[in-house]
């Protein structure tokens, strides 16, 4: 079984020096990673983070979501197992300068435009891949992590709360496509990252 995971944040530069990002810390990414490699081979795409690179996997480090929009849809049709646990960002400045911007000449507002949705790119492509997304929110979590869910096309969702970022620990709830969801305890991220595995690994291949 053939895993590919991401973690950390992306990073959206305005020029060489500035950049919008998140306090996801690559955590829980890292943690899924080290798990799965019990299970088979493991391909890690990874945002800006400061954990050390785990041993015995595949690792693509990346800085922007158009980065890891290319590394993941290149990795894609031979995983079997894909979990997208990066906080991409949803948002990047329309205008990338190549030199530093000047502070006295600096427009006071930033043009944004989205950023590819790569989960939902994998929705659409998705053959035979069991595709487990996460949600954070501060509010209405389980039901925007359902409603995700259902229009990503995924096979599961991992609801965490925010207080999740960059913490040792994770109180995650999973839900299914087939309608079963389970809310665990708080747990370290890496018994959070066994028993999200257990439940999403497909009984046979
Ligand atoms: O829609 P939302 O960003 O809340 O969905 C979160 C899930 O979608 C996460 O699994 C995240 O990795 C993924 N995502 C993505 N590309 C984006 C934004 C989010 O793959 N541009």
């Amino acid at each position: 079984m053939r895993f590919l995971i991401t973690a950390g944040p992306t990073r959206e530069h305005l020029d060489p020096v500035r950049f919008l990002s998140n306090r996801s810390s690559g955590k829980m990414g890292y943690a899924l990673a080290e798990a799965a490699r019990a299970h088979g081979p493991v391909t890690l795409v990874s945002g800006p983070v400061s954990l050390p690179v785990p041993s015995g996997v595949e690792f693509v480090p990346v800085v922007s979501a158009a980065e890891m929009a290319e590394a993941v849809l290149r990795h894609y049709a031979e995983a079997d197992v894909v979990i997208m646990a990066a906080a991409v960002c949803d948002f990047r400045p329309k205008h990338v300068a190549a030199h530093k911007r000047k502070k006295q000449t600096m427009e006071r507002s930033l043009e944004l435009e989205p950023t590819p949705d790569i989960l939902a790119e994998l929705g659409r492509r998705k053959t035979r891949q069991v595709l487990v997304g996460f949600a954070l929110e501060t509010e209405n979590l389980e039901a925007s992590a359902e409603e995700k869910l259902r229009r990503k096309n995924l096979d599961w969702i991992v609801a965490n709360e925010a207080r999740a970022l960059d913490a040792a620990t994770n109180t995650v709830t999973i839900i299914g496509a087939d309608g079963t969801r389970e809310s665990l305890p708080e747990l370290p991220k890496r018994d959070a990252a066994v028993a999200i595995l257990e439940r999403v690994l497909p009984r046979r291949r």
